[in-house]
């Protein structure tokens, strides 16, 4: 099982955001800010557009879900969604949200967060994800 995998069923600890029975959403670990969140499919998929259609449509419409609770949970202008990276095998989106275009920098140095303050904002996001 790769990272990713091990993340989802729980093997692995994370910051839980959202959920079903189909795909997990969790805060980066590296975040570029704060609410910066993971999105991925429970099935083991490297590349994200090795997926079916309606499997891939199914993980926008989750991702989307997600989406509108980060921008509830972290107040900004925008969230951003990007798909990039070759570090991890397992298709995941990134989901930012933004006060500008500079915060979507993956060059920039990363945010060192408490496990507090990771805890409180996953929590947020979850919490906005069920209403
Ligand atoms: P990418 O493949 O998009 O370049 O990188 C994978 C992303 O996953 C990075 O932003 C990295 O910080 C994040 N990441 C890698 N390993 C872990 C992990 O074990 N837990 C969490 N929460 N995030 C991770």
């Amino acid at each position: 099982m790769d990272i990713f995998s091990k993340i989802a069923a729980g093997e692995i600890p994370s910051y839980k955001c959202a959920e079903n029975d189909e795909f997990y959403a969790f805060l980066d670990i590296n975040p570029l800010v704060k609410g910066h969140t993971l999105v991925i499919p429970r099935r083991e998929v490297d590349y994200i557009f090795d997926m079916e259609d309606d499997e891939i449509a199914r993980f926008q419409q989750f991702a989307k879900k997600v989406a509108v609770a980060v921008k509830a949970a972290c107040p900004c202008v925008k969230v951003a969604e990007v798909v990039l990276g070759l570090e991890v095998p397992h298709a995941h989106i990134h989901l930012i949200p933004m006060q500008s275009e500079a915060d979507v920098d993956f060059r920039k140095e990363k945010l060192k967060l408490t496990e507090e303050e990771f805890k409180a904002i996953a929590d947020k996001i979850y919490s906005e994800f069920k209403k």
